[in-house]
């Protein structure tokens, strides 16, 4: 029989975490693999999303989301960053960031696009940009001193008559970088200047350390105009499943995103929005505890990987660490991590899957940390036995 997948989507079979998830569940290792929390969001938040459901919440919410949703997401834009946005045409809910990200892409660029994206890219982008007959420019953030950046200079080359869009993504998953203003000054700059519309990916707003700060580019000079941010309720609340998840911007520019994600999903799911409001309104100081105890379990692992003989890169937000497995004697990370379950017990993402060429990320893996003590301690414990 022939390939039945059409053939832009071939080379995106299956994800590497489903492949190490499975692995993980056969050897019995620790998973440190995909990104998700092993304890719960607020009580009081998923209290709200069972009242809601119990409340007769359950048929077709209106499209562009719960009017008590979208007030919450301008109020939130609002309160934290100084950002006005019209809840009624302005703030637009989707089923979480991956289908804000994809309705963004899909709405904005098409065949002959091209799409700047710092690359190790999160997994769904360049599968994304394939869909949409669009093609992805990576630009590679790369090791300098103890953080991932990009050189301007490389940015500014990836510009040609054909790109469209930049899609960025601070706090940055999976290299753990936050964009400091001088960052984000330069890719405002290059939007400006090309006249390009910047797409933002913001789920680890909240999941910043050491004093590091979340700024969105939309913040910057001349950007709220040209910028379609996301976000989702996944990363800050510890409820992955939600998949919940806003886009805010310009309404022209979030009506595009509209027509797009109605006949993607139509709408998303109502009680989730209902309790996803209540958490925005209520639950910060719940994820200032959240964001401490994460940043404790990175020092926790960061220090146990660097005893077990990696050299890791502090990530200044997010759930994941990057780790050179070359000072251990390794030199592929695909190879390790198929390995690392049964030689030590612990699961890890080769980050090279996260490169169009994957010969620029070979000697990483990543690690999460949005584990339990317990958890991170038992992973370095084993991890320790590989030198
Ligand atoms: C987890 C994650 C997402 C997906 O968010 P959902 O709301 O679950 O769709 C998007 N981008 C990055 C960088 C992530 O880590």
């Amino acid at each position: 029989m022939s390939e039945p997948l059409v053939a832009r989507m071939r080379g995106f079979g299956t994800t590497i975490f489903a492949e190490m998830s499975a692995l993980a569940v056969r050897t019995g290792a620790i998973n440190l693999g995909q990104g998700f929390p092993d304890e719960d969001g607020p009580a009081a938040m998923l209290e709200a999303a069972v009242e809601a459901i119990r409340g007769g919440g359950n048929q077709y919410p209106p499209g562009p989301g719960l009017p008590e949703l979208r007030e919450a997401v301008a109020a939130q834009r609002l309160d934290r960053y100084g950002l006005a946005y019209d809840p009624a045409t302005e703030v637009y809910v989707t089923v979480g960031a991956t289908e804000g990200i994809a309705a963004s892409v899909l709405a904005l660029a098409g065949p002959g696009d091209e799409v700047i994206a710092f690359e190790p890219t999160y997994d769904s982008y360049a599968a994304t940009v394939a869909l949409a007959g669009a093609t992805l420019r990576p630009v590679l953030l790369r090791p300098d001193g103890d953080r991932f950046t990009f050189d301007p200079d490389e940015l500014r080359a990836a510009v040609t008559p054909r790109t469209r869009l930049l899609l960025v993504n601070s706090p940055h998953n999976p290299a753990g970088t936050v964009f400091t203003r001088e960052e984000l000054q330069v890719i405002a700059d290059v939007c400006r200047e090309h006249d390009l519309v910047a797409v933002t990916d913001e789920v680890y707003e909240y999941l910043t350390y050491d004093g590091a700060r979340h700024v969105p580019l939309a913040t910057l000079e001349g950007m709220r105009e040209r910028t379609l941010t996301v976000s989702s309720v996944g990363k800050t609340f510890s409820v992955t499943g939600w998949k919940t998840g806003w886009v805010t911007g310009p309404a022209a520019y979030v009506r595009a995103v509209q027509t797009v994600k109605q006949f993607l999903t139509y709408a998303t799911g109502g009680p989730w929005q209902r309790a996803t409001a209540y958490a925005l309104r209520h639950e910060t100081p719940w994820v200032e505890e959240l964001r401490r105890s994460l940043e404790a379990k990175r020092d926790r692992l960061v220090t146990g990987l660097e005893a077990a003989g990696f050299k890791t890169f502090r990530p200044q937000g997010t759930y994941f660490v990057q780790a050179d497995i070359r000072p251990l004697g390794f030199t592929d990370g695909m190879e390790l991590a198929r390995a690392l379950p049964e030689r030590a017990g612990v699961v890890a993402i080769p980050t090279q899957v996260f490169y169009q060429r994957p010969e620029n990320g070979a000697h990483f893996v990543r690690f999460a940390f949005c584990k339990r003590e317990s958890v991170i301690d038992e992973a370095v414990e084993r991890l320790s036995r590989l030198s």
